[in-house]
């Protein structure tokens, strides 16, 4: 407004100036109304409205500014800070245990007077952590719709901002906005963005705008139901005191769903599909083993779109596969140009690692192919039996020689080290860094250590870790060597047929189940 008004007086001293100096451009000295005196005034005054009008525009916007300028902009759109979800928890599949903790709070803001005559005040700070793409946004907003409240849903990124204040003041409006509608959910996203733990050389926006969260979150009074919901995927990174008593206190991990409630979640969004007989979910949900909510979401979608491509009205398991392939490895390459040279260097690659997988009778291979989708030449898709929580050191060994298999047939067929084990070797340095740094599984012994902070210990670490590959490749090599032939018949296969699925490698191998322990002697 300031600016604005300042910016109308600059136009008029300019005008006025131009005025007064007309009559001497023309030279008519005789008739000009203006003195020197107002002359030399007008002119002081457009100077001094237009240094200050440039001085304003390079100041820093205040947050009061923003903030204006970002209601202003809300209204005129039409947009309201807050949503009314329609969602229920029927629509969250899975989560049992996590919906049951979140009941209470469901009872707490539809019957608060029964809490606050006891004196008990409303569980306010909940931080979902896990994950990404489990179904926390999703859960937040079922829990407003349970209870038809107002759900105020922002991202911790909408907060930070370069000018110091601004993200104080914004936390300041949504809370302000949602005691105004209270009963009110107040959904934040990646909290991290504005709760990471504070140093001394952190930053002084961020400071005040986790400072200002802070006052907010101590600040309710019992009877203003709105429950704050805070989700990140990096609970390790937040603040304690964020998550002290009283604050966001009531934490619950929503991990990746089990065999059951991935059979739940995509019997949610098949729901109004039109399904061939022939699908059975639970089967689909074994396929889908460490997957999220938000894959299998997809995946159902990417199977109606499959469907529709293919001129279907119903869409079958042959969609569904084409779909689990989609999201698992990505987009098919068209028309690849790959030499075929390099398409058998391929073959042998994706043959090694499902020989070793079939060898140590690790996941069950549910495909092998050869054909190009995503950066990946080709790829083994594996579908463990069972959910596993807990492994043993022999078990990870056998995925880092599933892993290593298409290296070690590549060395033993060809005798030459290629780009193509590049992203089983990153696989591969993650669990053994794991094995040795958290699990302890090496010779450094039962502890943990971080592998950022124990920089003198880096040396011994890899060591470590080298140690464990260099055994596992030996293995795997071995292993590959005394079953060459076999290696040999799946490559010819897959360069025939491209693709070979579960019957179909069984057929091509026979039945090496139950060798591994015959092998382990080699
Ligand atoms: P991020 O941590 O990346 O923000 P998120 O945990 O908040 O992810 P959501 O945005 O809630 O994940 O989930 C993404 C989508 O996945 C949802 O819109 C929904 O379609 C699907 N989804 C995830 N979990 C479930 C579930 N338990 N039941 C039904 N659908 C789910």
């Amino acid at each position: 407004m300031k600016k604005r008004i300042i910016f109308i007086l600059l136009c008029i001293f300019i005008t006025l100036t131009v005025i007064s100096s007309y009559s001497l451009w023309v030279g008519d000295a005789t008739n000009n109304r203006f003195s020197v005196g107002d002359r030399l005034m007008v002119v002081g005054i457009t100077t001094f409205l237009f240094l200050y009008y440039i001085k304003l525009d390079k100041s820093p916007q205040y947050a009061h500014a923003t903030i204006n300028t970002e209601k202003n902009e809300k209204e005129q759109n039409g947009n309201e800070f807050f949503t009314k979800p329609k969602i229920t928890f029927e629509d969250v599949a899975g989560l049992e245990e996590v919906k049951e903790e979140l009941v209470e709070v469901i009872d707490f803001i539809k019957k608060s007077e029964k809490y606050i005559k006891m004196g008990a005040k409303i569980p306010k700070g909940i931080l979902f952590h896990g994950p990404p793409g489990t179904g926390k946004t999703l859960l937040a907003s079922a829990v407003a719709g349970e209870t038809k409240s107002a759900f105020f849903s922002a991202s911790g990124s909408e907060f930070v901002e370069k000018y110091v204040g601004v993200g104080a003041k914004r936390i300041r409006t949504l809370f302000e906005k949602a005691k105004k509608e209270a009963p009110s959910v107040i959904f934040i996203d990646e909290i991290d963005a504005i709760g990471a733990k504070r140093h001394s050389d952190s930053n002084n926006e961020k400071d005040q705008t986790l400072n200002q969260l802070l006052i907010e979150l101590d600040g309710f009074n019992t009877d203003q139901t709105v429950v704050v919901i805070a989700a990140t995927n990096r609970m390790d990174l937040l603040d304690e005191a964020l998550l002290r008593p009283g604050r966001f206190d009531r934490h619950m991990y929503i991990g990746n769903p089990n065999v059951k409630a991935r059979e739940d979640i995509l019997k949610v969004h098949t729901k109004n599909k039109p399904l061939s007989p022939d699908i059975k979910i639970a089967d689909l949900a074994k396929k889908t083993h460490g997957m999220s909510g938000a894959h299998l979401s997809s995946i159902a979608n990417e199977a109606a779109i499959i469907a529709v491509r293919q001129n279907e009205t119903i869409i079958t398991s042959n969609h569904f596969e084409q779909a689990i392939e989609r999201v698992i490895a990505g987009l098919q390459v068209k028309n690849p140009t790959i030499l075929q040279k390099e398409k058998e260097i391929v073959a042998y690659h994706e043959a090694g690692h499902a020989l070793i997988g079939k060898i140590l009778n690790t996941d069950m291979v549910q495909k092998v192919s050869i054909i190009p989708r995503g950066q990946a030449l080709g790829y083994v898709l594996h579908m463990p039996q069972d959910d596993r929580y807990i492994m043993t050191k022999e078990e990870l060994c056998y995925k880092v020689m599933v892993m290593l298999g298409g290296r070690a047939a590549e060395e033993l067929i060809y005798n030459h080290l290629s780009t193509g084990a590049k992203d089983d070797l990153k696989k591969v340095t993650d669990i053994t860094m794991q094995m040795v740094c958290e699990y302890g599984m090496s010779e450094l012994g039962f502890m943990y250590q971080d592998p950022n902070l124990t920089r003198n210990l880096s040396h011994k670490i890899s060591k470590e870790m080298n140690k464990i590959i260099d055994e596992c490749y030996i293995t795997t090599f071995n292993f590959l060597k005394t079953y060459q032939k076999d290696l040999e018949k799946v490559a010819k296969a897959l360069l025939e047929r491209e693709t070979l699925n579960c019957e179909e490698l069984n057929e091509v191998l026979g039945n090496l189940k139950g060798e591994k322990d015959e092998l382990e002697a080699v």
